[in-house]
Order: C-alpha cells, then sequence, then structure tokens
C-alpha cells in the first residue's frame, strides 16, 4: 500500500494519519518537536528540524507523495521534498497562503472580493494607507499570523503608533473592517482528476481571536449559499489544486468577501467527522492519494465546539451527554488557549 507523508504532527496531522489508516494506507509524520499528537496514531514518525537536509531527504524517499497540516513551512524544506516526492497541494497555493498580500492580490485577481488592503512596512506607509481605507481597520502581519496573533486593530487615527509597533518591525498589512453580519467557511475539496466537492458551509463563532463554535446549516440564502461554494470551486481550480481547502467569508449585505484561504484541513471542518459519510480528513487523503473523492454530503445538523484550555476539564460531563461525539487530540498540560480537541454536537431531527 502507499504512504502518506504528513508535515505537522499537530493534532491536524493525527486526524489525517487516523483517516490514512483507516483506508489502508500508512502515515509518515515529520515534526520538529518530540512526541507531537499525531505520533500516537502515525504508523511512523521523524523527529528533526525543518534544516536537516538529510532528515528531510530519508522522509522524502519512505513516502509516495507529501502533504501538509500547516502552512509556514520554510521554503528551503519544500524545495528539498519537492525534488524526490509530489507535495499536495502544490506549492503555488503555499506560497499564496503564506503571505497576506500575496493572497489578497490573487483573489481580487480571479474577480473576488477581500476587504480593502494595502501593504505597510512603515509608518509612513501606514499613514498613506490609512489615508486610502479610512478606520476602523486592522493591521495584520503578513506571514505567519493564526488565530488572531500579529493583528492590532485601530479604532482611530491615533492608535497608528501602537499599531505599528505591535508588528515588531514584521511586513504587515492594513485591512478595512468589515461590518459583517456572520462569518463562514466553505471546506472544499479537488480531486487529481480535477473534479471538486464542497461541504455544506459552516457558521463560524470566534473567541479571543479563536475559533470556538461552527454550526451547521449556516445562516445563508440559497443563493449565498451557492456564491460560496462557486467561489471556492474557482479558488481551488484556479490553483489546479489537490487536496482540502478551508475559504473563510465574511457575509455583509453587499455579498460575500473572503477574509482568507487555508491549504489544508481546517478547523471549521471538523463538523464533518459526524456529519457526513465522508469527512475532510479522509477526503483529504483520499485527494492527495489520487482516489475519486468521496460522498461529502450532509446528513445531520452539527455544532463543532472547540475545547481550549480548560475546556478539557469538562471531558466526563460532555462524555455522558447524548448525541455528542468527542474528540481528543492526546495533549497532556491544558495551557490557555491551546487546542485539546472538540466536540460535534449532533442536533437530532433537524437536517
Ligand atoms: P486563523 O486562526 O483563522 O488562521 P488568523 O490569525 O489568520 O486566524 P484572521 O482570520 O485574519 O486571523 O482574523 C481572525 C478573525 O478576526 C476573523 O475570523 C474575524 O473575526 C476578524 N477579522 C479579521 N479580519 C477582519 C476584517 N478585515 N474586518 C473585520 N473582522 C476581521
Ligand atoms: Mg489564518
Ligand atoms: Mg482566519
Amino acid at each position: 500500500g502507499s504512504t502518506i507523508g504528513i508535515l505537522g504532527g499537530g493534532q491536524l496531522g493525527r486526524m489525517l494519519a487516523v483517516a490514512a489508516s483507516r483506508l489502508g494506507l500508512r502515515s509518515h509524520i515529520y515534526e520538529p518537536m518530540a512526541s507531537p499528537p499525531a505520533a500516537d496514531v502515525a504508523h511512523r514518525v521523524t523527529t528533526a528540524s525543518y534544516d536537516d537536509a538529510a532528515a528531510l531527504a530519508a522522509f522524502a524517499a519512505s513516502v509516495d507523495v507529501i502533504t501538509y497540516e500547516f502552512e509556514n513551512i520554510p521554503t528551503a524544506a519544500l524545495d528539498a521534498l519537492e525534488a524526490l516526492r509530489p507535495i499536495r497541494p502544490n506549492r503555488r497555493a503555499l506560497a499564496i497562503s503564506q503571505d497576506r498580500i500575496a493572497e489578497k492580490d490573487f483573489l481580487t485577481g480571479l474577480g473576488l472580493t477581500t476587504a480593502p488592503y494595502h501593504a505597510v512596512n512603515s509608518a509612513a506607509d501606514l499613514e498613506a494607507a490609512i489615508a486610502a481605507i479610512d478606520t476602523p481597520a486592522i493591521l495584520k502581519t503578513t506571514r505567519l499570523g493564526y488565530d488572531g496573533k500579529g493583528q492590532a486593530r485601530l479604532r482611530e487615527p491615533a492608535d497608528a503608533p501602537a499599531a505599528l509597533a505591535a508588528m515588531n518591525g514584521a511586513a504587515a498589512v492594513l485591512e478595512g473592517f468589515i461590518s459583517f453580519s456572520h462569518e463562514v467557511s466553505v471546506i472544499a475539496a479537488r480531486g487529481l482528476d480535477g473534479s471538486v466537492a464542497a461541504y455544506d458551509p459552516g457558521e463560524n463563532v470566534h473567541r479571543d481571536g479563536i475559533l470556538h463554535t461552527t454550526t451547521v446549516p449556516a445562516r445563508l440564502s440559497p443563493g449565498q449559499r451557492s456564491d460560496a461554494v462557486l467561489l471556492a470551486a474557482r479558488i481551488l481550480n484556479a490553483l489546479d489544486y489537490v487536496g482540502v481547502m478551508g475559504v473563510e467569508l465574511f457575509v455583509t449585505p453587499q455579498g460575500l468577501l473572503v477574509n482568507e484561504i487555508a491549504p489544508r484541513v481546517h478547523n471549521s471542518g471538523h463538523w464533518t467527522q459526524n456529519g457526513c459519510a465522508v469527512d475532510q480528513f479522509e477526503q483529504h487523503i483520499r485527494a492527495v492519494a489520487g482516489w475519486p473523492l468521496g460522498d461529502g454530503g450532509r446528513h445531520a445538523d452539527v455544532v463543532m465546539e472547540n475545547l481550549i484550555g480548560d475546556d478539557i476539564l469538562r471531558v466526563p460531563a460532555l462524555a455522558a451527554e447524548r448525541g455528542t461525539a468527542l474528540h481528543l487530540y492526546g495533549k497532556g498540560e491544558a495551557r490557555p488557549g491551546r487546542k485539546m480537541g472538540h466536540v460535534n454536537r449532533i442536533r437530532p431531527g433537524k437536517i
């Protein structure tokens, strides 16, 4: 059978490895940190840094295809791996999603709408950006941000110096503040044969910058629902993408705006584990392994809730709840803000 190489051993890598195993495939995780969540379930784990050329080459030689659970993989490591085995999703998808400006240039180039944006590398840039975009606005580092980290809000122009200082000298982008009614995301997949399948969009609520719940179905009109799915398909096709992608959207009276894309399985797609015959993890493994895409039709209404930090203490009570599926990541220490697991609550009688 074939072996799927997975860069990153966090909870997403763990759930990908479980999905590979269910399909009779093997998984080999590459992760710099010792004993990551995925190590419990993967067939093989390499603990090595992304500058270890020998470890990267041995890893690539041991697998048939390489995928990843996070987008910030160093370019030199990708070059070394790609010389030996295919990387799916491809390098262009990674490069675009690693940089918020490249991402927005790409999306607007496709005719999609994003927040207004302006590159900021200095105080003068920020002044020009505020003149162009106005406040309220959000300044974000162009690279490496997640869970709302590397962001500063500007309520008024006077907030500029503090916001710039919060970037710590990193390249940044100013985004106009979108007064959305709610946030949704589309989890979509594209196979090696070019076929596309999208899951029903989910509605996302964040708390302290971290995803708190995803609810399906989302509050969307039939027109908005088809817009969401069609724009995701347009993104995947334009990138000649293979795998699962998460597309985060703002819902506004003027239509859907794209917030950001993630070239991987996505936290807001965890509901598919208990709402669909083929969940996002299996769908991703199918795509990167060159299998046909599976049936992602939704068979239940679901609310996914993340268990963050001390939420893990609620596990005994959650374990006794009816209609609730627990997914725990086997992480030891429950630090504040750390994703420890999630629950999917099936809403009885609803679809
Ligand atoms: P993730 O963990 O999803 O990768 P991130 O750190 O990349 O998060 P964003 O998705 O850019 O950050 O922003 C986090 C949240 O902040 C968004 O889901 C949204 O609630 C809010 N937000 C971000 N950009 C804007 C904007 N331009 N206008 C209004 N709200 C915004
Ligand atoms: Mg992000
Ligand atoms: Mg986001």
